[in-house]
């Protein structure tokens, strides 16, 4: 006889581009999802044509396709928690945002603007659509130094500078910022949370030395998203989060797949 298992798995849904290198976007969500045992969706938002060196076109997605995607997955299932990646256009993020209005589990939302290789995955216009119709949906957002700096409109360069544009980014609507000091030059990695009611808190850990980093954000992102679908709350889900990327950088920094800026092992 067969057992029949009803068992509840978690699941989250990754709104995101594609990376068919395998590194970053909807490829490495579904990968931390999956590792950390959830059961892992995708919206496609964008087509970028990458591989570990760099993007070399994007091909955008209809947005009634994006529009499409979200209606059919949330026919049949709803998403415990959701991750919003790469969003480069002003409709996409308007389609995005009025479906999620009413959305009742945790988005985090990485605001994805420029790849390591330095290609801009987002249009200008689109920055201020994502504060005025993102942000205040998300639980999170985890910009990277960069994006802080446009986000704050100047250049962040030391520990304190990270608090007080964390708490800028804040006011601009969500209820959490992490600012992610990765790109902050320094032998120690501090991360900083900022949040509404409650204490700034900073994560440190050793700086790895590789340069197989590629798609670390979407990692750390969707790793977060997937804690949070497992009802963890945000500051430890965080942390678990950080741990994550933080063991898969680690595993890979030796490994040679590609000749850019590898991607994680996990
Ligand atoms: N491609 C997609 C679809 C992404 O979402 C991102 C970043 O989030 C990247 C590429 C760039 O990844 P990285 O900057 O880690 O190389």
């Amino acid at each position: 006889m067969t057992l029949q298992r009803t068992e509840r798995i978690h699941t989250v849904l990754s709104i995101a581009g594609f990376d068919g290198s395998g590194g970053a976007g909807i490829q490495a969500d579904t990968k931390t999802v999956s590792a950390l045992g959830c059961y892992a969706m995708n919206v496609l938002t964008a087509l970028p044509v990458q591989n570990t060196q760099g993007v070399r076109t994007i091909y955008d997605i209809p947005t009634q396709a994006v529009q499409d995607q979200l209606e059919t997955i949330f026919d049949d299932i709803y998403p415990d928690s959701i991750k919003i990646g790469m969003v480069h256009s002003v409709a996409l993020v308007r389609c995005i945002a009025n479906f999620l209005r009413d959305y009742k589990g945790s988005i985090v939302f990485d605001p994805v603007m420029v790849s390591t290789s330095g290609h801009r995955l987002i249009q200008e216009e689109t920055i201020q659509a994502c504060i005025e119709e993102l942000f205040p949906l998300a639980t999170l957002i985890t910009p990277n130094l960069d994006e802080v700096s446009v986000l704050v409109n100047s250049n962040i360069t030391t520990l304190e500078q990270m608090a007080m544009a964390g708490t800028k980014i804040l006011s601009l609507g969500s209820k959490a910022v992490l600012v992610k000091g990765g790109h902050l030059e320094s032998d120690v990695l501090t991360n900083v949370l900022v949040q509404v009611d409650a204490e700034t808190k900073q994560y440190s850990s050793a700086r790895i030395d590789t340069q197989n980093t590629h798609g670390s954000g979407c990692t750390l992102s969707s790793a977060i998203a997937s804690y949070l679908s497992q009802g963890i709350l945000l500051e430890p889900a965080v942390e678990m989060g950080l741990h994550y990327v933080y063991q898969a950088i680690a595993e890979s920094s030796q490994i040679r797949i590609g000749q850019g800026n590898g991607p994680l092992n996990h």
